[in-house]
């Protein structure tokens, strides 16, 4: 009756690594994307992977890293920087990664996973979902001549992206009352360039990402320089859809008076360009359906001030294949079968996700002015940045927080401020580790979460 053990809407890095975790258990899987099979992997990005997210799938999964040899990274990280919106005040943090090439890299995982076993049907558009007794039980997809067809599979996976095409169709009977939709507050608009310095100098941002924060556009949103090798920079500008536009400026007319500054339209040529949009809000509360789970962007799951997305998403790839596994060795697909999924993403990076959440509530609340204070008097410390980055803890100690208000003299009001949406940031790894073990008790978590956080998720 069906034709695969789970089916899987996208090829990006969540759809992928699902795909290859149930591939290596033995079980059948196909990969549908709407992309032509060269392309998939590909997308606009600022390119930039934590390779913790890279350590841990070599580690449980025997994945190779991005390779700088084989062109899938074009430089590597070892430091982060915030600045202020002159980049006169900056603060860095050690943070290992790779400058990736989306195509490069997303094409070799593709290839890993069909080494071992799994299908790829590219240029197919999924648009909606096959449902009987409640449970989901596959796809119906357009190919490009524009013939309907159906795939049924024990599991359907969601890994299309902040479209969420099969988050979107799933009948709202199926949905544990959670409103699943992302508003206009809810994402990151951006547009970014890849630059190629036509100098014989290397340029001085080597092994660097760095994030600066100019007056004209509302934290959390940012402007990015990120190096892709000596002579290689990818920059991009981003910020909440919702927000207004500065007056008279479109976001790329904004994006190039910056760039302008420091790199003159004559002295590079613009090698990609382009957009898209990032989901910017905690992840929602339930990540599984009867019969199908959500993965990546399409289950929000990208930091909410950094934007990170690309590293939760391989790991919430490996994370769903581990449940889907589970569900396929029971041989039983309800949403309680598949529940360890969401116990588990909501560990880690889920309550870092919701502390992340808050802490770009608050940097939209004192605004960006403030913002530029904190960093020009030191209040943010290196210390605090490194927490945040590397031990992607948010929650600063007692002693730290006496020493911010005193250098923070005489804003304290600010600091008050501030400290209101400490106090919420540290409440939320104690709120999520008592996440319920089974569907039935959701509602009520929900319900002590929002108490808690005084939110309305
Ligand atoms: C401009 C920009 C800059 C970014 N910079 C960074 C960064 O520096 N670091 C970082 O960590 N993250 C960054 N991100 C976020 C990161 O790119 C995403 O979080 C990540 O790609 C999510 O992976 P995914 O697999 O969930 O979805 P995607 O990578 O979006 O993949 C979705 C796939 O689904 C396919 N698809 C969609 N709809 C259908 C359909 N109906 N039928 C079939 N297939 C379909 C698409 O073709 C695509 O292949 C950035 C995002 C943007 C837009």
């Amino acid at each position: 009756m069906y034709d695969y053990d789970v089916c899987v809407v996208g090829g990006g890095p969540s759809g992928v690594i699902t795909a290859y975790s149930v591939a290596k258990a033995g079980y059948t899987c196909i990969i549908l994307d709407k992309k032509p099979r060269g392309l998939i992997g590909d997308k606009n990005c600022g390119d930039a992977l934590d390779s913790l997210y890279t350590d841990i799938l070599h580690e449980k999964l025997g994945i190779e890293p991005p390779s700088v040899e084989l062109g899938e990274a074009r430089d590597l990280i070892n430091k982060f920087t915030i600045a202020t919106g002159t980049l006169e005040n900056q603060l860095s943090a050690q943070t290992p990664g790779y400058l990736v090439n989306r195509l490069a890299y997303g094409q070799r995982l593709l290839k890993d996973a069909e080494k071992i076993g799994v299908e790829i049907l590219p240029e197919v558009s999924v648009r909606n979902v096959l449902v009987e007794n409640n449970h989901i039980i596959g796809v119906e997809y357009f190919d490009k001549e524009g013939n309907k067809n159906k795939i049924k599979s024990r599991i359907t996976v969601d890994a299309s992206g902040i479209i969420g095409i099969v988050r979107k169709a799933i009948p709202i009977m199926l949905k544990n009352d959670i409103n699943y939709d992302f508003n206009d507050n809810h994402v990151i608009k951006t547009y970014r360039e890849i630059i190629k310095l036509k100098s014989n100098k290397d340029h001085k941002y080597r092994e660097e990402i760095l994030l600066f924060y100019p007056p004209e556009i509302k934290p959390p949103g940012y402007i990015w320089i990120f190096s892709e090798g000596p002579k290689m920079l990818n920059i991009g500008i981003a910020w909440v859809k919702s927000d207004p536009y500065p007056i008279g400026k479109s976001m790329k007319k904004l994006f190039h008076d910056h760039l302008d500054k420091y790199f003159p339209t004559d002295s590079y040529e613009v090698i990609q360009k382009g957009g898209g949009n990032i989901p910017m809000r905690p992840n929602f509360d339930s990540l599984v359906y009867n019969g199908a789970l959500l993965v990546g962007d399409a289950a929000g799951a990208v930091d909410p001030t950094s934007f990170e997305g690309h590293g939760p998403a391989l790991d919430s790839g490996r994370m769903a294949g581990n449940a889907a596994i589970s569900a396929l060795e029971a041989n039983s697909f309800s949403k309680e079968d598949l529940w360890q999924y969401n116990v588990d993403f909501m560990k880690y990076p889920g309550a870092m996700h919701m502390e992340s959440f808050i802490a770009s509530q608050m940097t939209r609340d004192v605004g960006v002015k403030n913002l530029e204070f904190l960093l020009n008097r030191k209040i943010i410390t290196e210390e605090i940045l490194r927490n945040m980055f590397q031990e992607k803890d948010s929650v600063i100690s007692n002693s730290t927080l006496l020493k911010m208000f005193l250098r923070a003299f005489p804003r304290w009001p600010m600091m008050f401020k501030l400290r209101k949406y400490m106090v919420k940031i540290e409440k939320v790894e104690e709120i999520y580790k008592k996440y319920p073990m089974s569907p039935d008790k959701l509602e009520e978590w929900r319900k002590f979460r929002n108490q808690e956080l005084k939110m309305n998720f």
